[in-house]
């Protein structure tokens, strides 16, 4: 899709530190990373975010790799998060479905309403 950042990753039109990738999604480095492991698995093909009309196999694929990438940062042992945010409410920047893997500090409980 034109003008979407993630969608210019997965052609090699935007630099990224990529940690991860297959037929069908690609996992590098948050630019702006929240924790000391920040990664954002996303799938090779556009979808806006999880409420568009996603495969359920390539949504699994999506979790199993978020998964297989937190091993290989070596945070599988000592837990994670993985979030998708969707639309306005749900904080989400940068509209092509994406995951986050966020590890490697003991992270906030709560996951309430902002101030
Ligand atoms: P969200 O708020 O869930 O849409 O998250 C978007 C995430 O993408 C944020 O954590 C940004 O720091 C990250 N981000 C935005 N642009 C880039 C980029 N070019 N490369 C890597 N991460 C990015
Ligand atoms: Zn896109």
């Amino acid at each position: 899709m034109a003008d979407c950042a993630f969608c210019m990753i997965v052609q090699r039109q935007l630099p990224a530190q990529i940690v991860y990738e297959d037929e069908q999604v690609l996992a590098f480095k948050d630019i702006n990373p929240q924790t000391p492991v920040h990664v954002l698995v996303v799938p090779k093909q556009h979808y806006d975010h999880i409420g568009a009309d996603v495969p359920e196999a390539l949504l699994g694929h999506l979790f199993r790799v978020a998964a297989r990438v937190a091993g290989e940062q070596g945070v599988a042992e000592s837990g994670y998060r993985l979030i998708t945010n969707c639309g306005e409410d749900g904080r989400q920047t940068v509209p092509h479905l994406h995951i986050h893997l966020l590890g490697g500090a003991l992270l906030p409980i709560s996951m309430g309403p902002a101030d």
